[in-house]
């Protein structure tokens, strides 16, 4: 599936400061009674007040809605939930919307509502300007999530995993926009709800009303907000038949415990660790190495290199929803300045032919100047403040981070322990939970939810084994700044790439060695970097070519043969090889028997070099996973880097009982 380009909101300004939709030709929200509107129709009639202060704790409610817009019932609900809910409980609100409001819109219109304003700062504070594709938010400690479907709603609602408690069915009224109020919304939302969901829209249009209970909601027509004479309310009480959904890719039984050991303290790890404690979770996390981030999450510069396909196949579609998800956790959880998130802009350099069509490719497809810029040599020279000698693409969001400070920052939670220096040899499974055992066989902690974060060790426990991953070998070259290598004030990436000076240094990246897994520099290598600083700045090149590196550092990243990672819960190879055995002959036929996972284990891992940008958002894709939350990514994303797609592609080829069992 493509990723189409998303046209924005054209919004003009009515008395001022009231948006108006130009396409739609209607309003978004009114100014005088906007506000109370939302609450009367959205969230008196879904009776959020009263069923949000019956939550236990540890619990999750979801909103779903139709039109975002300028996010006035999302801030109205995130209100209305701070009042009502109690502590310990979260909220998930997921909103599609086709023309995203810019940045600079969104600032305008909500500055109307004073009594949102510490809310509006909040969403603010993460929101830039939209891409295709779906964005996640986190905001409140983590109480409370915020996943944009950005898209025509008939092409994002499809694909999501969601069990919807409270329906916002809103968009501009019926006859101005009849394309989105269809049966086949209403059937979707059926679909997707938990049974006694509930739903509320303003209008009370009798085509709206009979679709809604043609779906299986029984609705009603009740009192209008201020001089509208009505609107609609109701609850699914017939939950439509679920279409067929492959069993492996499905949720596992979720544990009541909501304690979890995770194995490494990489990227993967403490992001996984993160997103578990901002929702109540009590996590330990073991390491084997003496620190945190000790491996190959260990280099002192890490570069948010966000490169995309003009084609946008999954990896590219995951990636450009993962960075953008970096960015707000960068934001939100380090500050601007020395050893913290340099939000100093990349420059991707075209520096051959192949890649300048890619990047052409992408300058053609209205992305936002805030996300990426197409830049000839000249501009990306004034970027950069070295000269650069080739065309490019500059990502002005991006920008590079300590990793291990980014890691620690990320274990700072009450609810997180972190145990180093232990190894992990041995899991066994005691029929309740997972045994961690060390080489000796002593059990060094138990729990009933297990997540390996341990990059390419990952595999090398007997119920991982099956996974695919690969080691490769990377090096990076330290070099010293001095007056005139620190003008460079840009990440340069093309081949390879270098940062401005850190702490009197550069770093320059990175080799890629399939031939040696050890972790011992070479000169080589640092060679083979310097080398590639000729095509990202000749000066830069000239300027080091005489210049002894007063450093260099390896490390071994993690791949899957597709390059996407590894994210989700983890299947009993033999038992999946034998359940489905009938794939093997016939790859048509929809097994329905529930898939033989090992109970409450799961994966993070298979990062390769761009764990800055995938890590973050694996995290809460694996806490949605553990949570039974809303999943953050489109179905066919959250399935590209399901574990489980290896051992269906073996069965599907017939190759699975030669080639998995001897792997055993
Ligand atoms: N809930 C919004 C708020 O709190 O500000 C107001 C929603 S506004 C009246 C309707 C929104 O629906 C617009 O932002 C519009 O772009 C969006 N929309 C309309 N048709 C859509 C579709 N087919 N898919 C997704 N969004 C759509």
């Amino acid at each position: 599936m493509s990723a189409p380009t998303v046209e924005s909101a054209d919004l003009v300004w009515m008395e001022g400061d009231q948006p108006f939709s130009s396409r739609f030709d209607d309003v978004y929200f009114s100014r005088d009674s906007g506000l109370e509107e939302t609450r009367h129709v959205f969230l008196t009639h879904n009776r959020l007040a009263e069923r949000w202060r019956a939550m236990a704790a540890g619990e999750h409610f979801c909103i779903a809605e139709t039109g975002f817009g300028t996010g006035l019932n999302f801030l109205a609900a995130w209100q209305l939930w701070q009042a009502s809910a109690p502590d310990d409980t979260y909220l998930h609100f997921v909103s599609t919307e086709k023309y995203p409001l810019t940045r600079t819109d969104l600032q305008r219109a909500l500055a109307i509502w004073s009594e949102l304003a510490d809310l509006s700062a909040e969403l603010l504070g993460q929101y830039q300007d939209l891409t295709p594709g779906w964005q996640h938010f986190s905001f409140a400690g983590g109480r409370v999530t915020l996943t944009l479907l950005i898209g025509d709603l008939f092409d994002t609602l499809p694909e999501l995993d969601a069990a919807v408690d409270a329906w916002f069915l809103d968009g501009f009224a019926p006859a101005r926009n009849p394309d989105m109020w269809q049966p086949a919304l209403y059937q979707r939302m059926a679909e997707l709800s938990r049974p006694g969901a509930t739903v509320a829209t303003f209008t009370s249009v009798g085509d709206v009303r009979r679709g809604l209970i043609a779906a299986g909601f029984e609705m009603r027509k009740v009192k209008g907000f201020g001089r509208k004479r009505e609107m609609l309310c109701g609850q699914l009480q017939q939950p439509p038949a679920q279409p067929w959904r492959a069993p492996w890719y499905a949720r596992p039984e979720r544990s009541d415990k909501r304690s979890a050991i995770i194995i490494g303290a990489g990227l993967a790890g403490c992001s996984t660790a993160h997103a578990l404690a901002r929702r109540g979770w009590q996590v330990q996390v073991i390491e084997r190495l003496p620190d945190v981030a000790g491996a190959a999450s260990g280099n002192p510069q890490g570069i948010l290199y966000c490169k995309l396909s003009p084609h946008h196949p999954p990896l590219s579609r995951f990636i450009q929803s993962a960075y953008q998800y970096s960015l707000r956790l960068l934001q939100r959880e380090l500050k601007q300045g020395e050893g913290r998130w340099h939000a100093c802009g990349v420059l991707q350099l075209g520096t051959d032919d192949k890649e300048q069509r890619r990047q052409q490719g992408l300058a053609s497809q209205g992305y936002p100047a805030s996300f990426l810029q197409a830049v000839d040599a000249r501009q990306a020279s004034a970027l950069a403040g070295v000269e650069i000698s080739s065309p490019g693409l500059f990502f002005p969001a991006g920008g590079w981070v300590s990793p291990p400070t980014l890691c620690r920052q990320l274990l700072e939670h009450p609810n997180i322990e972190v145990r180093t220096t232990t190894a992990v040899a041995d899991l066994r499974y005691d029929g309740s939970q997972w045994q961690l055992l060390n080489e000796q066989g002593d059990c060094l902690a138990a729990s009933g939810t297990v997540i390996i974060c341990g990059a390419h060790e990952t595999a090398r426990f007997s119920q991982t084994r099956h996974l695919s991953l690969k080691p490769i070998r990377g090096q990076i070259t330290h070099l010293p700044a001095d007056a005139h290598s620190s003008r460079l004030k840009t990440v340069l990436c093309a081949d390879g790439y270098v940062s401005p000076a850190r702490q009197g240094e550069h770093h320059l990246g990175a080799s890629f060695r399939f031939d040696r897994l050890d972790l011992t520099p070479s000169k080589e290598e640092n060679r083979h970097n310097l080398q590639l600083l000729q095509s990202l700045s000749p000066e830069l090149h000239r300027h080091f070519s005489a210049t002894a590196p007063q450093g260099a550092r390896v490390g071994l990243r993690c791949t899957a043969p597709d390059y996407l990672p590894l994210l989700g819960p983890v299947l009993d190879p033999d038992a999946f090889l034998d359940q489905y055995a009938v794939l093997g002959k016939d790859a048509s036929q929809q097994p329905t028997a529930p898939a033989p996972w090992q109970p409450g284990l799961y994966v993070n891992t298979a990062h390769g070099s761009r764990g800055l940008i995938s890590a973050p958002l694996s995290g809460e894709l694996l806490a949605a996973w553990l949570g039974d939350e809303p999943l953050p990514l489109p179905r066919d994303l959250s399935q590209a880097v399901h574990p489980s797609r290896f051992l269906l592609c073996q069965l599907v080829r017939g190759n699975a009982s030669s080639s998995q069992r001897s792997k055993q």
